[in-house]
């Protein structure tokens, strides 16, 4: 569905030209900046089921108006499952302004797009009813309600209904509350789910290997693992909100091709801007780094028997941090916190220290940074440092923290569960 609206901006009275390609997803958000008077306007558009109804539902626009007149000055493209053009001059002998999309594409395989196609479509359809279902069953784990917890595991088929008394079913829920959280987001993990599983056996193996050593850090950090889990469910939680604003980027991740290096001057999302982001990232920034001494304590074991030995360099540069529990309660700054993962890291890609940002959590929290909204550009600056991203790549960063945030949480539950105390 294909859908040209002329917008009126309600202060400069300029006109602009949208194009909505309609994809998969039936409610299409936008937001950009008015090329006279730089005021934001925003709003979404509705797909009706039924054709028959016309094709638009519901349309809401904030500081501009939809017209029947006008000459437009710019013209803007909004899709939901691929890259668009920024905005640009509205030119009626430009041809490429009146292709969809998916047409520009830079990769013009047909398996891509259509793989891409069929999977916003799979998760758009079951995606808010699985994940509310996945969160009301975590509350249930967390508040120890186990009558309603093992009646929810039944009825939504993760438990099968024993044929002896209820009371004496054994339920593995390490297991069962990985695959509830999982479950809606599985697309996720279409391609390369082995990271996760690589994460468990190396987890297991310390497990088999190192017993004492994962008991004694699971008691140093005890309060840490204890609030941290909560913590993880909230960025799911986020992550169910935001994901469909970035769906080009995550498309692009999931099924390639990986380009937004090669495109991001010239083509953008319409879908989003940084002020719908940038708190996202922030609190993605702040809960994944107060998590860094459980990663890493792990990684310490895994490579060296002990907790608290560090590795050399990084040893050497922090003088005063001597063992996990130091690094957990003295090491405040997350910057510094985050080198340790540099020289080594057993977690990569899941926990990537380049998406999480000191510099850039910063600069938001300071408002020390400016947005040029045409072209969709973050200029960033934190005391002297100061450097450009682009929004499909800051959307890039804080799509890939949502590994992290597994992996986090993958641990999360192996210390709970399978550490005895
Ligand atoms: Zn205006």
């Amino acid at each position: 569905m294909n859908s040209n609206l002329k917008l009126q901006c309600e202060v400069c009275k300029n006109v602009v030209l949208l194009k909505v390609y309609g994809g998969y997803v039936h409610e299409n958000s936008f937001t950009f900046s008015c090329p006279k008077c730089n005021v934001t306007v925003s709003g979404y558009l509705i797909w009706n089921e039924n054709l028959d109804e016309g094709m638009v539902k519901e349309f809401k626009c904030k500081n501009a108006t939809y017209v029947h007149e006008g000459s437009p000055t710019h013209v803007l493209q909004l899709a939901t499952e691929f890259f668009t053009d920024k905005i640009k001059q509205f030119d009626p002998n430009d041809i490429t302004s009146f292709f969809p999309p998916y047409m520009l594409e830079v990769s013009k395989s047909r398996a891509t797009q259509q793989k891409k196609t069929e999977l916003v479509s799979m998760v758009s359809d079951g995606f808010e009813n699985e994940a509310n279902i996945s969160f009301r069953i975590w509350e249930l784990y967390k508040n120890n309600k186990h009558a309603f917890l093992i009646s929810q595991l039944i009825q939504n088929e993760y438990v099968k209904k024993p044929t002896y008394a209820l009371e004496n079913l054994k339920i593995d829920y390490s297991d069962i509350i990985k695959q509830v959280l999982y479950r809606p987001f599985s697309f996720l993990f279409i391609e390369d789910y082995y990271r996760i599983q690589d994460l468990q056996k190396k987890l297991l193996q310390l497990k088999s290997k190192n017993l004492t050593e994962l008991q004694s850090l699971k008691k140093d950090l005890s309060e840490l693992i204890t609030y941290s889990d909560e913590n993880i469910i909230q960025l799911l939680k986020n992550f169910s909100i935001y994901f469909e604003l970035l769906w080009p980027i995550i498309l692009t991740y999931i099924c390639g091709p990986k380009e937004i290096d090669k495109i991001k001057e010239t083509k953008g999302i319409l879908t989003t801007n940084f002020d719908m982001l940038k708190n996202y990232y922030v609190e993605s920034f702040e809960i994944l780094s107060s998590i860094l001494p459980i990663f890493l304590g792990i990684q310490n074991i895994y490579l060296r028997g002990n907790r608290n030995d560090f590795e050399t360099e990084t040893a050497r540069e922090f003088k005063d941090i001597h063992t996990i529990n130091e690094y957990n309660t003295k090491m405040q700054n997350k910057g510094n916190r985050l080198k340790y993962f540099t020289k080594e890291n057993i977690f990569l890609p899941l926990l990537d220290p380049n998406t999480l940002n000191n510099s850039i959590r910063n600069s938001i929290g300071h408002h020390s940074y400016e947005y040029e909204a045409d072209n969709q550009l973050i200029k960033f600056n934190d005391r002297s440092k100061s450097w450009d991203l682009y929004l499909i790549e800051f959307g890039d960063l804080l799509f890939k923290t949502i590994y992290t945030a597994f992996a986090a949480f993958e641990i999360i539950m192996f210390l709970k569960h399978e550490v005895p105390e």
